[in-house]
């Protein structure tokens, strides 16, 4: 599932989508906060520019919105349907679910946005 080329693989680890040799990030961590969105410009591989265009990554705050409104249901529906808890604690575990998943869907929007228009190339080489 996770095979060198495939798009999914370069989502789940935030590598450069070309090459997928090297992490997008300057910190791997997610969880390094004040590091969370600092991005390496190119990639020392391929040389592929990250930013594709002026404010490139301002396009992925569309695909967060989809992936926070996934994490809140899914928090929903596990405490509310399985869990069997109160609306009022419903609301508050989905509150507690996107604090704790921001740092991840920050970086997973960012993945998936620039997975959608660069594809897997090992040839590719940027001069
Ligand atoms: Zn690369």
């Amino acid at each position: 599932m996770l095979k060198k080329g495939s798009k999914l693989n370069s989502i789940l680890t935030g590598t450069c989508p070309k090459c997928q040799n090297e992490s997008m990030y300057q910190d791997k961590n997610p969880l390094h906060l004040a590091n969370v969105l600092k991005m390496n410009e190119h990639c020392s591989h391929c040389g592929l520019t990250y930013q594709i265009e002026p404010s490139f990554f301002y396009g992925a705050m569309y695909v967060s919105y989809g992936l926070n409104v996934a994490v809140g249901v899914a928090a929903f529906i596990i405490s509310f349907v399985i869990l069997g808890t109160t609306l009022k604690t419903a609301f508050i575990s989905i509150i507690v679910a996107l604090v704790l998943s921001f740092p991840f869907v920050l970086r997973f929007a960012r993945n998936i946005y620039i997975n959608m228009f660069v594809s897997y190339d090992p040839n590719f080489k940027n001069k």
